[in-house]
């Protein structure tokens, strides 16, 4: 419970600081993002923060136009499932990129956004 914990802390306080940071089993090597408690692979909780490079594809993305609640202000953004250049998939706000130009496939890279009191991970242009 509590090394859950602290691998969700570590996620997002290096994500503020603009890195991205997967995590890997010591059981059997598989990488997980973002942190979850027991591995897939081996059942075990062996996690070892690993850095990323941040830059990967988008695998698919959906342009938000009517908000979840308390994001009003915040209409129309996309958010996108980005497949990272390590091999794992994960969901972002895209920020800078029009959406007429978003398409499976397309380089993005890493970056944090920083909202009032929280930070999202976001994707823009490579
Ligand atoms: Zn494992």
């Amino acid at each position: 419970m509590t090394e859950r914990v602290i691998n969700l802390k570590s996620f997002f306080e290096e994500a503020r600081a603009g890195r991205l940071t997967g995590i890997r089993c010591g059981g059997c090597g598989e990488l997980a993002i973002p942190p979850k408690e027991y591995c897939a692979g081996c059942q075990q909780r062996d996690w070892h923060l690993v850095p990323l490079s941040g830059a990967g594809t988008i695998a698919s993305f959906t342009v938000i136009r009517v908000a979840p609640r308390g994001r009003g202000g915040e209409v129309p953004y996309a958010v996108a499932v980005v497949r990272l250049e390590e091999g794992v998939s994960l969901l972002g706000r895209i920020v800078d990129i029009p959406f007429e130009t978003l398409r499976a496939g397309l380089p993005v890279r890493f970056r944090p956004v920083q909202m009032e009191a929280e930070t999202l991970i976001g994707f823009g242009p490579a």
